[in-house]
């Protein structure tokens, strides 16, 4: 499962990303679909018919308004077609199959968590903001506690964000992750440039692990937004009219 390369397609929705080996219980890409803030009707009939044709699930969609919390949102199912976005939270997570859980992005990480014996998948907004809230563990914790959730069976999927080679940062975020605990040292890179670099997918690796996943069992596609040839949206490469990618995950 540890890949450094994910597959990219062209589809109706623009650009898609699928882990190379998807597991056969679940639905999972990212595309450059782009929507101003709001998912509309007329791109989340597109992407559910992506849904349908791609990978053979009939599903309909949650999306949420994100806020970089650390907040989750448990769905139950909807009817297949149909889609909703809920407010403020940045983890999603059900147990029912057929219903697709989609993440906004446009640097930050993308990260689906899924346990098919447990019947869970979660899908995470996780920039650095949501690293010093702890959203992953934090996530981990509660599907554990109410959902049979099992980290060490679990497989783990980091979608496309920004990487070392691009997330440069002030001191402040430094210290804003550090302050949430843990080696974060190891994931900040202080020679590429005169300020900090942060790894957030290694530093999001180190949090699974810890959260007991087996590194085997975590999937990174190992592409950045900003450099990876303008293949994703990426805020830092484009500002404030940036597109952005929609990571969208279902059990099937
Ligand atoms: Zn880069």
């Amino acid at each position: 499962m540890n890949r450094s390369a994910w597959t990219i397609e062209q589809s109706a929705l623009g650009r898609i990303a699928i882990p190379t080996l998807l597991p056969a219980g679940l639905a999972l890409f990212t595309t450059t679909i782009d929507f101003p803030g709001r998912l509309d009707d007329e791109r989340a009939r597109a992407l559910l018919d992506v849904m349908r044709e791609r990978f053979g699930v009939d599903a309909g969609l949650a999306t949420a308004t994100q806020v970089h919390g650390a907040e989750l949102l448990r769905i139950a199912g909807s009817e297949p077609g149909c889609w909703r976005e809920d407010g403020a939270c940045d983890a999603l997570a059900t147990r029912e199959r057929s219903q697709a859980l989609g993440v906004k992005v446009a640097d930050c990480l993308p990260v689906t968590l899924f346990d098919s014996i447990a019947g869970v998948v979660a899908g995470i907004h996780s920039g650095w903001r949501g690293a010093a809230a702890a959203i992953v563990p934090s996530t981990i914790e509660r599907l554990s506690r109410d959902d049979s959730f099992d980290p060490s069976r679990a497989l783990a999927f980091l979608g496309p964000s920004i990487r070392v080679c691009c997330f440069e940062v002030g001191d402040e975020v430094v210290e804003a992750l550090a302050a949430a605990g843990g080696d974060v040292a190891a994931h900040v890179d202080r020679a590429r440039g005169p300020k900090p670099h942060i790894d957030l997918p290694g530093l999001t690796r180190r949090l699974l692990l810890g959260a007991g996943f087996d590194d085997r069992r975590i999937d990174d596609s190992g592409i950045c937004t900003r450099c990876d040839g303008s293949i994703f949206h990426s805020y830092r490469r484009d500002g404030a009219r940036a597109g952005r990618n929609l990571s969208i995950a279902a059990m099937r």
